[in-house]
């Protein structure tokens, strides 16, 4: 067993630290490597190596930058066997849901191909007698990002590939339950043609988190991850003066109407309650159907559906509907959240209980579990379960279903199921939730849209990808020029001002 490294200046580099992580295989429960956690002067080398770096990268023409981000869409895509392979080893997750991992951060890598469009800045001509003026759009210098564990290939690639279209140098310290595939982003990103430094990988834990939010050299950071980490990161990072952006935690609803189409309606509750094993952001963990009559009969279509469900190691290809989840912890918490909803008195109608896998004895594979009458006092309805436990809360309105969502604390992501205009024109208007699906149970948006959640589900103003990602990597600079012949007057004492 070989253990992994740090990916400094173009190389693979041996931890010095001493302080390791094991990654495992959730599916077998066995340790497969160690990852090397961080320390600050391993930082401070990577951020050094990014300075020296970015010069000449933010000197590079955006049109020669896009290029190498075209061909880094080619090395993601003649590569994609073996990154969804080390990504499904690492995180658990099915091989075609690993492929789609990847899909959709390379498609914020075709986005920022548009980078030479994007950077273009404004320019007005005779703003005053002999007067132009012109904003432009210059990078940061060295920026971060700290990535989760749930989509290691998607989440950076949101990150890195604006930045380093707009001219930044980029230094990853991704999850380290995952790390593998964000190492073999950052080779191929140079085999692309990103000169060495410009995208780093250092690999860690709080310590090297620590260690970035007060590195003074970093302008800014971007998080992903836990509500309380992402909090944590804000306050720390804008404390020591970065600009900084972070995405939080999540507790999805989807709305039921009664008019729904209650088959479509089903369907979509499986994949996005139990898809990934439960482990999305975007994930829905509670299904909010309006009066008791179609309460009764989506929970009837839901019971055969979920027990049809097949959970299994990603070896069996596309023959599984879900994996393990992550880590043994966090299959104890999602085990402890079910068994509170059971002594809080929601009824567990789909028992995922004591799930084994032949072969896979010692795995971290959970059930699919369905509650019914959970309430909003029951810490299954609080918590963000992360795991493949959908909760039903019953309303008797439309305007319950609304209030339910608004009032929530996170508000990452919602649904409404209908089939009535003006009730998904109404909801999708007042509903206090970033990103809205109408009759789409998971509305992530494309790459040249933004992705971002309100409330408790993100930290900052500006949000992921599409046009926000290439103000959040650039900080404008506006220039009032005038050439000499153009200046008539001598010196002026009062503000000039169009009359
Ligand atoms: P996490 O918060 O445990 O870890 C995220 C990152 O923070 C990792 O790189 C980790 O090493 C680091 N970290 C962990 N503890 C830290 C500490 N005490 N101090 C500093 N850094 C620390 O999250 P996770 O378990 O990897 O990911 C799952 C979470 O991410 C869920 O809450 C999920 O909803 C959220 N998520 C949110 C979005 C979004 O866009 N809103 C997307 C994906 C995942």
């Amino acid at each position: 067993m070989k253990d992994l490294t740090h990916y400094l200046n173009g190389e693979q580099v041996d931890g010095t630290s001493g302080r390791f992580a094991d990654v495992m295989n959730p599916a077998t429960g066995e340790v497969q490597t160690r990852v090397p956690l961080a320390n600050s002067t391993e930082i401070d080398a990577a951020v050094q190596y990014a300075k020296a770096a970015q010069t000449d990268w933010s000197a590079t023409n955006p049109q020669r930058r896009a290029r190498i981000m075209m061909k880094f869409v080619s090395l993601l895509q003649s590569n994609l066997g073996d990154l969804t392979e080390a990504l499904s080893r690492e995180h658990g997750k099915t091989l075609p849901d690993a492929a789609g991992d990847v899909q959709r951060g390379l498609e914020v890598v075709e986005y920022c191909i548009g980078a030479p469009q994007l950077l273009k800045g404004e320019f007005t001509d005779s703003a005053g007698p002999g007067i132009d003026m012109y904003s432009m759009r210059q990078p940061l210098g060295v920026t971060a990002g700290i990535t989760p564990f749930n989509f290691p290939a998607m989440i950076p690639m949101w990150m890195f590939a604006p930045a380093l279209a707009c001219g930044n140098s980029f230094i990853l310290k991704p999850s380290e339950r995952d790390p593998s595939v964000p190492l073999m982003l950052a080779e191929l990103m140079e085999e692309a043609g990103a000169p060495k430094g410009v995208l780093q990988v250092v690999n860690g834990d709080k310590e090297a988190v620590d260690a970035i939010l007060h590195h003074p050299e970093i302008e800014s950071v971007g998080f992903v991850g836990s509500t309380p980490i992402a909090e944590y990161i804000y306050t720390e990072g804008c404390k020591s003066g970065k600009r900084v952006q972070c995405f939080g935690g999540a507790k999805n609803h989807m709305i039921v109407m009664p008019d729904a189409d209650l088959d479509q309606a089903a369907d979509a509750l499986i994949g996005s309650g139990y898809g990934a094993a439960g482990e999305r952001c975007m994930a829905i963990s509670v299904a909010v159907p309006v009066g008791d009559k179609t309460a009764d009969q989506l929970i009837e279509k839901l019971i055969p559906r979920i027990e049809n469900l097949k959970v299994g190691p990603y070896t069996a290809g596309s023959d599984i509907d879900f994996g393990p989840v992550i880590t043994r912890m966090a299959k104890e918490k999602i085990e402890q959240l079910v068994t509170s909803g059971i002594n809080q008195g929601a009824q567990l109608v789909v028992d995922g209980r004591g799930f084994t896998l032949q072969g896979y004895d010692n795995g971290f594979f959970v059930g699919p579990h369905l509650f019914d009458h959970v309430t909003e006092d029951m810490d299954i309805y609080k918590t963000e379960i992360f795991g493949p436990v959908l909760s039903t809360v019953r309303t008797k309105t439309y305007e319950d279903a609304l209030n339910l969502a608004t009032n929530h604390e996170y508000g990452n992501g919602v649904a409404i199921f209908t089939r009535d205009g003006d009730t998904a024109r109404d909801f999708a208007n007042r509903v206090n939730v970033g990103m809205v699906g109408i009759n789409v149970p998971i509305p992530v948006p494309l790459a040249y849209h933004t992705f971002g959640g309100w409330k408790k589900s993100v930290f900052g103003d500006l949000n992921q990808h599409g046009p926000d990602a290439f103000k959040f990597y650039t900080k404008t600079k506006t220039v009032t020029s005038r050439w000499p012949s153009g200046i008539k007057e001598g010196g002026e004492f009062t503000i000039p001002v169009m009359e």
